[in-house]
């Protein structure tokens, strides 16, 4: 029997394995697909995202140290001046979504996790311990018992259409977006800023350009020069006719109503050339049934704009290791995995808004031309700004809160010890941790050695303790030098709500 296996060898699968084999469970991934694929999606992770990267030494791997916060960022094709916002927390990693898989899958292989490519789930039937699982493998079909199932197989997932669990939402089917690989006159880019200037348009690198009949965007990666255009129609498009350059430039021309003379990309590729219709808002109704849960796109699905799915799928994967985990070892306290869905739904939720809200935003029509005027407005306002900047990074998720303190529930600030020692080396384990800069809480910890690890030092800030879960959230905080009985008292009660009922010793 497995403990767990997970369906879908994706980003958030793949994350998931890590995560679990860190918390000394040994997963078994399912992958449809013989070969990684090399279709590209993400050109980026934004927001919290790449600090738990950090966290758990993978931005290292990906693109070395992790940098400051981003100055700027777009909210439905709008300018975020980030310097306006007092608490800028918004961080973005331009690795693209294969070379992110590519480092998951490499460090899932290090944690001795098994991936099974070219095995498909077929089936699933749950029962009272277990759930049985069809798999077609190369080789023919065959079955497997499971403890827990996981679906992280993506936005058509399967495992949750088995499983019975809805997915209600809107399909809309009047967008339009042309992406490709191309050049562009270098004679129309302004070398200093990066902008492209065209008739009278002044576009700056990555950034979403709205005009009355569309959307632009020219974003030149290093892997390649991206173009994109996003048009809203009811015409009839023939989408088994392949894609072409000369499709792109039509449709750039619609939307900035003018020629832009784009060319063949340059260099080895692989090269996008992709037509996409209509775009899916869909949430599923549950992140668990019985022992199947989902995580990622098999949960959610949305529109890409700003880039959300990773930081959301990426933290859904570390929100349920841990408890999955803790579940299968046998001192989860009750309920404990039923936080799972509890913490995530209203998340994705969330990112449905935002997108959803960026959407209307970047809309033809004049109704809307104003409605931006007065966004923009808003968005010259800092308190707007660092509203804005939350949502779309998750800085202002705020988990149950057993506790008045202004951390408790949210995501762990970036700490540095007097030693130096960021709190990013110290949760690389994905082990719970109590940070104890008052030299006193040592005691209260006796029963959990075995599941929390403790962290004495001194460190700068309000917080004078800290209990962080493995996924980073801050389940109990004090700032006095001495914490009283009473918030011992709720250290105790965090301890045991969170990591069960403490050893006798
Ligand atoms: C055009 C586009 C641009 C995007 N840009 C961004 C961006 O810039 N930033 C960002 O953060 N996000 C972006 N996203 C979203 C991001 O790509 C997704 O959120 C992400 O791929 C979700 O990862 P996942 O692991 O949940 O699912 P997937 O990546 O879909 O992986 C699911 C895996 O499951 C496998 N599978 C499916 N069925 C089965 C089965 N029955 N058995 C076994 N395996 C199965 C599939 O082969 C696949 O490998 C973009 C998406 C699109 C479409």
């Amino acid at each position: 029997m497995e403990d767990v296996v997970i369906a879908g060898a994706g980003p958030n699968g793949l994350m998931l394995a890590c995560e679990l084999a860190l918390a000394g469970i040994r997963p078994l991934v399912l992958e449809r697909l013989p070969e990684p694929t090399t279709e590209n999606r993400a050109n980026g992770l934004v927001g919290q995202v790449v600090r738990l990267l950090d966290r758990r030494g993978l931005h290292e791997r990906l693109a070395g140290p992790i940098g400051p916060p981003a100055p700027a960022f777009v909210f439905g094709a709008m300018r975020l001046d980030l310097t306006l916002a007092e608490h800028n927390s918004l961080h973005i990693l331009g690795v693209p979504q294969r070379e992110v898989a590519a480092m998951l899958t490499e460090r899932a292989g290090e944690l001795g996790v098994e991936i099974r490519r070219g095995h498909a789930l077929t089936g699933l039937a749950q029962g009272t311990d277990a759930v049985t699982i069809d798999v077609e493998g190369p080789d023919g079909g065959y079955r497997l018992d499971a403890r827990y199932l996981v679906g992280a197989d993506g936005g058509r997932s399967v495992t949750r259409k088995l499983s019975g669990i809805g997915f209600p939402g809107v399909t809309e089917d009047r967008t339009l977006s042309c992406t490709a690989h191309a050049t562009v006159p270098a004679d129309l880019v302004d070398p200093m800023t990066g902008e492209l200037r065209v008739a009278g348009h002044v576009i700056p690198p990555f950034f979403h350009y709205r005009t009355e009949t569309g959307l632009f965007v020219h974003a030149p990666f290093p892997t390649g020069n991206l173009v994109t255009t996003m048009e809203w129609t009811d015409d009839e498009i023939d989408e088994d006719r392949p894609m072409t350059l000369e499709e792109m430039a039509e449709s750039i021309r619609r939307v900035l109503g003018t020629d832009l003379p784009i060319g063949p990309p340059e260099g080895d590729g692989p090269h996008l050339l992709r037509r996409l219709r209509g775009r899916n808002t869909r949430l599923a109704d549950h992140f668990r049934a019985g022992r199947v849960l989902l995580v990622g796109d098999a949960a959610h699905v949305h529109s890409a704009i700003g880039g959300p799915g990773l930081n959301l799928g990426l933290q859904d994967a570390v929100g349920l290791g841990w408890k999955l985990a803790a579940e299968l070892h046998g001192w989860a306290p009750p309920g404990l995995l039923d936080t799972y869905e509890r913490e995530r739904r209203p998340v994705a939720e969330r990112v449905v808004m935002h997108t959803q809200a960026q959407a209307a935003l970047i809309t033809p029509g004049g109704d809307v031309t104003a409605l931006r005027e007065l966004f923009g407005e808003l968005l010259r306002q800092p308190s707007t700004v660092q509203h804005i900047a939350d949502l779309m990074s998750g800085a202002d998720v705020r988990y149950e809160a057993a506790t008045g303190h202004p951390l408790d529930g949210r995501w762990a600030p970036d700490l540095v010890l007097a030693d130096g020692t960021r709190l990013a080396e110290l949760t690389r384990t994905a082990r719970p941790l109590l940070l104890d800069f008052t030299a006193s809480l040592g005691e209260e910890l006796r029963g959990w050695t075995d599941r929390v690890d403790l962290v004495e030092g001194k460190a700068d800030g309000d917080a004078t303790a800290l209990l962080v879960r493995p996924d980073g959230y801050v389940a109990w905080a004090s700032s006095s030098s001495e914490p009283d009985e009473t918030e011992r008292k709720a250290l105790r009660a965090a301890l045991e709500r969170w990591f069960g009922t403490p050893l006798d010793v």
